[in-house]
This record gives structure tokens, sequence and C-alpha cells, in this order.
């Protein structure tokens, strides 16, 4: 079936489904009432439509169909369970409900928050921004009202070169200056460099820990020291929570703020743009900065609450409350095995690391990895083969790529991140496939430099898709 056609396409006057669910008749009397012009929908046979749908659904690729090591997206599985229970009836409320009809979802916020709080050791959370990214301005805001409060002039952030492309971006929508350090050999936060920029304007720094090298920052305990000396705040970009889940807390390594990108680290299918939660944590000294409402609890009554020197409003209410459903779903399927997720996602990646390692180029060879890692071009490169055309080989061997030339650090980029929902034999399988990869990268380079030769699209103007996306059909 050709991969370009609509279901209008198929329009043929007087076609028609035996289905009450998939007839032009329903949405036709649902909306009749309202509707001048009849509904313009295609007269199809239901054989056409089954047909066109799972055609569709055939050319998605998530987890579901294949391995998706894409570095820094932590795209594990995600259980059915979170989805069903999601979908219940009860959690369909109008954002307008009173307090009193919706004591049972209130309590979920206000539950989910101990939660969050056991595995992060930040007492105080707000649901509402929707994604890691809007819970890092949420969080920058905090940071920043609390020096106006203090009346302190603090208007620089430092972050350093590995930092994910939304730290410098959060920060400066929320009014900073950008600091940019420098990574050392290692791949962490260099003290002497940190030193030299902490000056009194600094509000704050930015760091994820693991860091977007897959390697934990060593000298946490020390930069957050130093920068707490400063006056300054940490805030933790919680994306990769993955990797110390049940092992430490970013509490206990100095930070101040963070947020937890739920649809990562807790469960929610994500990539293509949400829904998404980015929930922000504070210590017991910002919490009335927190963005309004929060949920408090008088006299086992839960109600909406507004913190008393807050941000203001940062989305609806309490972002997605479904998003955080799952999370809240996934956190009590597990239980106590939560431990696990961390130490499991690290086991993951440094068996998939450690097999690798011969055919292609460690940049960080001598520090261990945690739940990503990244390499930098292949070891034995005769034919100038780029990371570029390592990925696109790897989609004809039915793979999702993993994160290329991200971090910036590293110019040959290639970043793996399997997660601990994947079982070794997937993992050897992708080995083999990344090492035959490799060799052919020696013995039949075109094979590489003009992959995919399996896929419909080849390799598209990645710049022309992003500038001037072609959204509607003609
Ligand atoms: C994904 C990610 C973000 C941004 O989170 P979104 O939910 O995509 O906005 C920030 N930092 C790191 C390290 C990430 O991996």
């Amino acid at each position: 079936m050709p991969y370009n056609k609509l279901i209008f396409d198929y329009h043929k006057k007087g076609r028609g489904c035996s289905d009450i669910n998939i007839t032009r008749e329903l949405p036709n009397k649902l909306v009749s009432l309202l509707r001048k012009n009849e509904l313009d929908l295609p007269d199809v046979s239901e054989l056409d439509v089954v047909r066109h749908y799972t055609a569709l659904s055939r050319k998605n690729f998530g987890v579901e169909t294949n391995f998706y090591p894409l570095g820094s997206c932590t795209m594990k599985y995600n259980p059915k369970i979170n989805e069903k229970i999601a979908s219940f009836d009860a959690f369909n409320v109008h954002p307008e409900t009173p307090n009193y009809l919706v004591q049972g979802k209130l309590g979920i916020l206000f539950e989910m928050s101990h939660f969050l709080e056991k595995i992060t050791g930040f007492p105080y959370f707000s649901f509402s921004p929707f994604a890691g990214a809007h819970g890092e301005l949420t969080g920058l805001m905090i940071i920043k009202k609390y020096f106006e409060v203090k009346k302190q002039k603090r208007n620089k952030i430092i972050v350093p070169d590995s930092a994910h492309g939304t730290n410098p971006a959060s920060a400066a929508l929320a009014g900073f200056e950008i600091i940019q350090i420098k990574s050392n050999e290692r791949g962490q936060i260099d003290l002497e460099t940190l030193k030299s920029v902490l000056k009194k304007d600094v509000a704050g720094i930015m760091l994820t820990n693991p860091n977007t090298t897959g390697v934990f920052e060593e000298e946490i305990l020390e930069i957050s020291t130093l920068v707490h000396a400063n006056g300054s705040l940490l805030y933790y970009d919680g994306a990769n929570l993955n990797a110390i889940l049940g092992v430490i807390r970013p509490s206990d390594m100095g930070f101040d703020v963070m947020h937890i990108n739920l649809h990562k680290t807790f469960s929610t299918p994500h990539g293509g743009g949400g829904p998404g939660s980015g929930v922000v944590g504070v210590r017991d000294f910002l919490k009335d900065y927190l963005p309004a409402p929060v949920v408090v609890k008088t006299n086992d009554t839960y109600c909406f609450s507004t913190p008393k020197k807050t941000i203001g409003s940062v989305s609806h209410f309490f972002g997605n409350f479904l998003v955080v459903i799952k999370a809240y779903a996934y956190i009590l399927s597990l239980g106590n095995k939560i431990d696990y997720v961390g130490k499991l996602a690290v086991l993951n990646s440094r068996y998939l690391k450690e097999g690798l390692k011969d055919y292609f180029i460690d940049p960080l060879a001598d520090v261990p990895c945690l739940h990503e890692f990244v390499f930098n071009g292949l070891k034995n490169n005769p034919n100038e083969i780029r990371t570029l055309d390592v990925a696109k080989k790897l989609l004809d061997y039915g793979y999702h790529a993993p994160t290329i030339y991200f971090p910036l650090v590293f110019h040959e980029a290639m970043m793996i991140e399997p997660t601990e929902s994947e079982n070794v034999e997937t993992l050897d399988e992708f080995r083999d496939s990344l090492i035959e990869v490799a060799k052919l990268a020696v013995s039949d380079p075109d094979s590489l430099k003009n992959a995919p030769l399996t896929r419909e699209i080849k390799r598209p103007d990645e710049v022309l898709a992003a500038r001037k996306p072609i959204l509607t059909y003609k």
C-alpha cells in the first residue's frame, strides 16, 4: 500500500461499514444539532479502513516494536496497567469540579508528593509543569524570585557544556545570563573552573547527575559546598533520575530545586511531543515560591492552596494530571522493587558498553558509565564513516538510532541508553548488529553511506524538514 494515501483517497460514493463506530452515521448524528452541512467524511469500506490504519500503525516505531536506545530519553517500556488505570472514568474530571467532589484525586497528588519525597529527598512538589524543560523554567523562576525577595542581585546561571540544550534555554527564558563552563577530560565539572566563575552575581548552577555523558559527577559534594558558600543555589535536572533511582537522592547531593521528567523515569509513553510532566521539587525554604495551586491537607480534607510568595501559575491547575496518575500507578506497581530500577539500568548500560568497546572510541574509557554512555566514532575507520552513517545503518536492522551528535562535547557522539526494561538477549542482538555495522564500515562503506536502504524515506534534509515542515496534505 502506498504510504502517502489519506483515508479520503479511498472514497467511493456509496461504500460503507457495518460497524457503528466507524460509520458516518454516528458522528453526523452527534453533531447534527450544531452543524449546518453534513460532516465531510469519505465513503469507505470497512476493509479499506482496517487496512489503512493497520498499515499506518506498522509505520510507527516505538518501544513496542523494537529496541529504542535513544540516549538521554529513557525510552523504557511503559506497562499497560498504567494506561488502564489512567483511563478510568473517575479520573476524567473537569478542572473546576469543587474540592469536596475530588478528594480522592487530590489525595493521590498529596500521596504522590510523599512518594517523590522518598525518592528524591525533596519535601514539596508542584505538579503544574508540562515537561522537563517547563520544570526547568519553573525551578529557575523560583530561584529568581527567591533572590528578588532577599533583595540580592544575582542574574547569572552556570551551565556546563555537557548540559542538555534546554538548560541554557530555560535559564535565558527566566531572564538569566548564562555562564558556560567546560568539562574536564573525565567529562565532569572542573572545580577550579567552577571557582573562577563563582561570583556574587551567580544565582545558581544547573546540573544533571549523572551528567549527559552518562558519568557521575564524583565531586558533587565539593561542588555543592562551593556553590552554597557563594550564596548560590543548585538546580538538579532530573532527566537522568533513572540512573540513581533507589540508590541515592538528589537532595543528599546538595541540590535545592529539581524537576523530574515523570514521562521518562516513571514510564509514560513519550516522544513525538507529549503529554509529559515535569514536576518540580524544592527544599523546605523554597516551598512558598512554588507555582499555584498546590494541594494541602487540613483536618483530613484536601484543598487547593496558593503558596505565600508564589511565582504565579505556570499551567492550568495540576498540569497533565493523567501523566501523574500513570507515574503513581508505576510506582505503586513496583513497590519496593523500584530500588532495582537504577541498578538494572546501569547494569544494562555497562554490559552493552563493554561488548562494544573494541569497535567504538570510548572518550571516557577509564570512567565507569551509569545508565547511558557515549562513544565518539568508530575505532577502525579507514573510510571516514561518520556517526550519522552508523545511525542510519542501524535503521536497516530495525532499530531506532541512538542519540547522535549530542552531547556536544564529543564531535562524533553516539549516545546509547538501553534502560532496565531490556533483557540480555535483546542487548546481545543489538550489540551484534552494531558490531556488524562497524565491520561493514570497513568492508562495504557504501552500504553505510547510502543507508538506510530498506526504509521508505532515505535521508531527508533534516534542517529543511524542521524549518519548513509540510504539515498539510495536498
Ligand atoms: C529530556 C531532557 C530534558 C528535557 O525534558 P523534556 O521533558 O523533553 O522537556 C532536559 N534535560 C535532559 C538531560 C534531558 O534528557
